[in-house]
């Protein structure tokens, strides 16, 4: 898509702020400062776009370009965000115009615009700002996202023919899914899905394999392709922790009907990670049901998992002999030919020379998944960009060593939890339960903050691993954790233990 900068109201406003240092303002000093004070509603509607941008983008893409953005302020429709250079702001507009203007639409509503601030010079006493007005919209987005009220995507549903939010990102497609040995039949396959959904023996698609190895990129290409090809077609692409929370919200609201008839309204029905089914009996029940009468009635079903379906724990026999009626391939790490080529096809088309080696030397040393290697590239392109570094070899060893070493291995929720109940005497289900104990609160809370730092869960999905909360209980719980970061001495050094213990110190 053609993704002209609009027409800019440059310097529209010279602003004048005390500098901040840290993201999110952790002291009442900051908290005062002119301009730059975020608004808590600003803060929170931003971290609502945020848990979107986080579900369509890399992790280490929205570690770069998203992070660093605050939410300033919120006032009649507009949402002002600062970046930290006119550079970012570009990079922004260029590469993630789409998706921040379905999000700002879906969150904010069609009215809203977007107001980017940039921080011009931050190294002297005073933070010069300028700001950049700038509608979000030329034109309303025209995507299928319907009701900004709602996020249950089977809430405006009634009719059929209504919209829905198929949650299908167009980034991910097969022109840009590098084909190698490590995923030539899950491709082939997927593709074969694609162009007659529901027609083949590949139903369900079982596609599975290790974090980072395109399972995802795959089966978002299978939704795309067919939304492209068959506009008329009913896809819907939910992951299982999504079913999961909709589901309970609908027993919640008494809405158990709409939401089961609902799902089978879907001709294509892809479920991403379906291992996090494990243990939600219900869930998986109702899930069952749903599987059974698409199914029959001829309709698509593609499945994600970490692990092949007879690995999966505490997951119903039915279910996953269901899973194994059609085809069940998995994705493996990618080779080195395989490697070069989509750190070649990556560096194009984020429109960066790379001389080739330093791709080598990239390819050679990142191995671990697809998500790395592009965390690589991107981290390069960054530096090269941002702190105009040189591209050089020695570079590239510096940003291949932030990406291998240990501390920069994944941090699951899971260890966080665990970590944190032995570092508090708790055992981990009271930090899920609903005590409300101070000692309880405050591990819960340290909890939920150091998932919200170090991974990429969004603040819904944090807070369905802590008793099914919501997500501006655990955006409050961050906050008052960044509170007491400013003056509560035992919590800086829980933190700091714990961070040690994570090896993010
Ligand atoms: P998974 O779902 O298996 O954890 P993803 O599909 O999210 O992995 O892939 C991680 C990142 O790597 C995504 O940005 C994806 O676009 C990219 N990626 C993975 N495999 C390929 C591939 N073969 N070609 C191009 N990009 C890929
Ligand atoms: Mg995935």
């Amino acid at each position: 898509m053609a993704k002209k900068l609009p027409t800019l109201d440059l310097f529209a406003h010279a602003l004048r702020a005390k500098p901040t240092t840290s993201r999110k303002p952790s002291t009442k000093t900051e908290a005062n400062a002119e301009q730059s004070a975020p608004d808590l509603q600003a803060t929170m509607l931003w971290d609502k776009c945020l848990s979107i941008i986080k579900d369509n983008v890399a992790s280490q893409v929205y570690k770069t370009w998203f992070e660093p953005i605050t939410a300033l302020r919120w006032q009649d429709s507009q949402l002002t965000i600062q970046v930290p250079s006119q550079f970012f702001y570009e990079w922004i507009e260029e590469h993630y115009y789409a998706l921040l203007q379905k999000t700002i639409y879906q969150i904010l509503g069609a009215k809203s615009k977007l107001q980017y601030q940039v921080l011009v010079n931050n190294n002297g006493e005073t933070l010069e700002q300028r700001a950049i007005k700038l509608p979000a919209f030329r034109n309303a987005p025209t995507t299928s996202q319907s009701n900004q009220q709602s996020t249950l995507p089977f809430a405006t549903a009634t009719p059929i023919q209504q919209q829905y939010p198929n949650y299908l990102n167009s980034r991910y497609t097969f022109e840009n899914f590098i084909r190698g040995e490590s995923n030539q039949l899950a491709s082939s396959a997927a593709l074969a899905v694609a162009e007659a959904p529901g027609k083949t023996r590949f139903n369900p698609l079982f596609i599975y394999g290790g974090t980072g190895l395109g399972k995802t990129h795959l089966v978002q290409a299978i939704g795309n392709y067919i939304t492209q090809n068959n506009p008329s077609s009913r896809v819907l692409y939910t992951n299982s922790e999504r079913f999961t929370i909709e589901y309970v919200n609908a027993i919640q609201n008494n809405r158990v009907n709409e939401f089961t008839n609902f799902y089978r309204t879907i001709d294509v029905l892809i479920v991403d990670d379906i291992q996090f089914f494990s243990g939600k009996e219900k869930t998986q029940d109702n899930f069952f049901h749903t599987f059974n009468a698409l199914y029959q009635a001829g309709k698509q079903l593609i499945l994600t998992s970490d692990k092949p379906p007879k690995e999966l724990v505490d997951v119903d026999d039915r279910l996953i002999s269901r899973f194994q009626w059609g085809l069940t391939v998995d994705v493996q790490l990618p080779d080195y030919e395989t490697r070069m080529a989509i750190l070649q096809r990556k560096s194009m088309d984020e429109g960066f020379e790379i001389p080739t080696d330093i791709i080598e030397y990239i390819a050679r040393h990142v191995f671990s998944s697809v998500r790395e290697l592009e965390g690589s590239l991107i981290s390069l392109i960054a530096k090269v960009s941002l702190d105009r570094r040189e591209l050089t070899i020695d570079l590239a060893k510096e940003v291949v060593r932030g990406v291998s070493t240990p501390s920069n291995k994944n941090i699951t929720i899971q260890d966080i939890i665990k970590e944190v109940s032995k570092h508090y005497d708790f055992s981990p289900d009271i930090l899920a339960g609903k005590t409300r104990k101070h000692e309880v609160v405050l591990a819960r809370q340290v909890a939920m903050y150091l998932a919200k730092k170090f991974t990429s869960l969004s603040l819904k999905n944090i807070g369905s691993y802590f008793g099914g909360r919501d997500h501006t209980t655990v955006l409050h719980s961050c906050q008052m954790i960044e509170n007491y970061l400013g003056n509560d001495k035992s919590v800086v050094a829980s933190i700091e233990t714990l961070k040690r213990l994570f090896g993010r110190d």
